[in-house]
């Protein structure tokens, strides 16, 4: 496929002898929302942090619109910025407030004027709904202010793909849905996005496909509705039976 946007071929990743992922073949179109479901362990972080090279791999190819993801160096920082990821921990800069927090890595790494990344972090911040939260520090916001902003930061790098790994899930039960309502506002808007999540719910809207990893294997991959009403692997069968 010639218009995917995030492309892995055959690749392998060991941590010592653990065989974590094992010959991951995946192509994400552009626009694509992919939710990457399996069980605790299977590999889902890994096969996240690969994609940005957080973590090296030791066969395979990951390309990125049509780029290799090269080894390191600045290539490999280009490459970079243009995937933006999101965790389960925030990870705002605590001493920086939130408008700083937005306009770094623009000004740093992009080599905007101050003026010109806050004016686009201001534009950024009203999207997720926190611009009124600009001037304050990360710690007066709640975690799902928070975790907003984290979004908010990622896409000032203007990231042709994020990656968002259990971003609700360090978060109170009641804030879980506005970042999950800025997540569905974004995949309208056409981002593509790879998403680890343990929200069914928010997986079966989203999603475009869902696919299922099970001991470092891609073991399933189907629309949220044949993944959910009618698995095929028993692993997937398995997995679903414990969590619905
Ligand atoms: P998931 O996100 O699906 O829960 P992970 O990708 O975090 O799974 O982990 C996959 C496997 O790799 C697990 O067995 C985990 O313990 C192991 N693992 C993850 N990171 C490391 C690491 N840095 N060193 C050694 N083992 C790791
Ligand atoms: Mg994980």
């Amino acid at each position: 496929m010639n218009d995917s946007l995030v492309q892995l071929k055959n690749v392998n990743k060991h941590f010592g002898a653990l065989h974590v992922l094992k010959d991951i073949n995946l192509s994400v179109g552009k626009g694509e929302v992919i939710i990457l479901l399996g069980p605790s362990g299977s590999g889902k972080s890994t096969l996240c942090r690969t994609i940005n090279r957080l973590e090296t791999i030791d066969s395979g190819e990951i390309s990125i619109d049509g780029k290799l993801l090269p080894e390191e160096g600045k290539a490999l920082a280009q490459l970079r910025a243009e995937v933006g990821m999101v965790f389960q921990s925030f990870n705002l800069f605590a001493h920086k407030s939130i408008l700083d927090n937005v306009t770094l890595g623009p000004r740093k790494v992009l080599g905007k004027s101050k003026a010109e990344a806050e004016e686009e972090a201001m534009a950024l911040l009203a999207k997720v709904g926190v611009d009124s939260q600009a001037q304050k520090m990360p710690a007066q916001l709640s975690g799902g202010q928070q975790q907003r902003v984290a979004i908010a930061r990622a896409l000032a790098m203007k990231p042709k793909v994020m990656l968002f790994d259990e971003p609700t899930s360090a978060l109170d039960p009641e804030m879980v849905n506005e970042v999950l309502e800025t997540m569905v506002s974004l995949a309208k808007e056409g981002m593509t996005m790879i998403v680890v999540t343990h929200e069914m719910g928010f997986a079966r809207r989203a999603a475009d496909r869902i696919v299922f990893l099970a001991d470092g294997e891609i073991v399933e991959e189907a629309t949220p509705t044949e993944f959910f009403t009618n698995p095929k692997s028993d692993r997937a069968k398995d997995f679903l039976g414990k969590i619905l």
